[in-house]
């Protein structure tokens, strides 16, 4: 691990006042050993932690800083909108025209309702599939995640196709019983979920990508399969985007594998690196929504106009740039290449899974398509890889069932940068 004095003090600082010393647990590195870095300021591909020590970002945020840390126009927009005030609680115009660019750039979104981060986004748009069919059970996908809403902490129980079990305490056995927890790219198991609970499941909500368990690519037919199993039965079907939205294509991974959701939930991009979440989807299923339906959901501060003029500086950039998707795959891919030579020069067991620039390195031979098989990989060789990078200037996310995310800072010459470190990492390994 580099120096770091001061983020040593301000962690042990941070354990008496906040619980695990962090305001949300992935960033606590336990899952890779060593305190955590604090960091104090970002700019373009870069981050610098209290100890000034320098690191290429491949966080971002966890995803949402797309254009690199320290966007002028998303900056600027935010200068702007401060000084009319920071909240009124009442419509403002800068609301229509984000909601208009949504609907615009996702074809399957008529109408949406902003909220302020996507754990709400998830938890809404399940209340509102229920309250659309009037149905209580949901279906979702072992290794995607949701969010921390109730309904999502839940494992597959011993009667797997009908039962779930909740696995976080302070999740009631009688909410849990409503979620149905499959293995992802498992089609037959949803077609036993959907038999065995017929005419009970409101929604099927998936990753179309899954980027919680590392990113795992949906096989051949998968979403297409949920498509009709949800025609076929009357589910809604939601597409958990908070990742893939605007970062796969500009409707998503919607827009990659051509298949529409009925609800899809958004986050992360979408604010521009403020606390932004949505959830949008078919006009008559949107009309659910309080005041003109009766599914309830509000926010104080949602539709923030801070937030707001972020997002949709971020939002309109993306739409402007004809060439943003295929340039972050080819610097990914470039990642891709220089990480599988390093890896095969080494012979170390590995599996890299990528769409667009979301990319994973599993340290496993096996195929990386569901959570099990995420589970093979060896999770002490990704710690001591994770800490050496940190060494070499790159830093990862902090799990090996996380998903690096590229941002357009990243150059040619940063990316040989990574490759560099990557194979100083490795070679370190052995
Ligand atoms: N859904 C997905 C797919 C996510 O990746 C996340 C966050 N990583 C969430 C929902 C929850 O979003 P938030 O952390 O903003 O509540």
């Amino acid at each position: 691990m580099p120096e770091s004095k001061r983020s040593t003090q301000l962690f042990e600082e941070a354990q008496n006042y906040i619980p695990g010393g962090v305001n949300s647990p992935v960033r606590a590195f336990k899952a890779v050993g060593g305190n955590p870095l604090f960091i104090k300021r970002a700019h373009g591909a870069y981050m610098i932690d209290e100890d000034d020590n320098q690191y290429v970002d491949l966080i971002n945020s966890w995803g949402p800083m797309i254009l690199g840390h320290g966007n002028e126009q998303i900056q600027e927009a935010v200068a702007k909108a401060i000084k009319d005030s920071l909240s009124f609680g009442a419509p403002t115009a800068m609301e229509v025209k984000m909601a208009e660019l949504i609907c615009d750039m996702v074809p399957s979104i008529d109408k949406v309702r902003m909220v302020n981060s996507g754990t709400e986004a998830t938890m809404s748009a399940i209340r509102l599939a229920r309250g659309y069919t009037g149905k209580s059970k949901i279906i979702k996908f072992e290794g995607c995640y949701h969010g921390h809403g109730d309904s999502f902490l839940i494992a597959a129980g011993s009667g797997a196709i009908t039962l779930g079990e909740p696995n976080s305490p302070g999740v009631t056995k009688g909410v849990a019983q409503d979620t149905i927890t499959v293995p992802f790219n498992d089609l037959n198991k949803v077609h036993e979920a959907v038999a065995a609970s017929r005419g009970n499941i409101a929604a099927i909500i998936v990753e179309p990508v899954a980027g919680n368990m590392g990113c795992v690519l949906p096989k051949d037919g998968f979403l297409e399969g949920l498509r009709s199993i949800c025609d076929a039965e009357g589910i809604v079907l939601i597409f958990d985007e908070v990742m893939t939205g605007f970062r796969l294509s500009k409707a998503g991974a919607q827009g990659v594998f051509n298949v529409q959701a009925d609800i899809t939930t958004l986050g992360k991009i979408i604010g521009g690196g403020m606390p932004v979440g949505a959830y949008g989807g078919k006009r008559e299923i949107m009309d659910f929504v309080s005041p003109v339906g009766p599914v309830y959901q509000a926010g104080t501060l949602s539709g923030n106009p801070v937030a707001m003029a972020a997002g949709y500086a971020m939002l309109s950039q993306i739409n402007e740039n004809e060439t943003l998707y295929n340039d972050l795959a080819l610097i990914t891919s470039k990642l891709e290449n220089g990480f599988q030579d390093i890896l095969d020069e080494l012979s170390l067991p590995y599996t890299i899974n990528r769409i667009g620039s979301m990319i994973s390195l599993f340290f496993t031979d096996q195929k990386v398509v569901d959570f099990d098989t995420a589970k093979s990989s060896n999770l002490s060789l990704f710690g001591k890889y994770f800490r050496n990078m940190l060494d070499n200037g790159v830093y990862l996310p902090p799990s090996q069932f996380e998903t690096y995310f590229v941002s357009t800072a990243i150059t040619k010459e940063i990316a040989d940068d990574i490759i560099d470190a990557s194979r100083k990492s490795l070679k370190a390994l052995l």
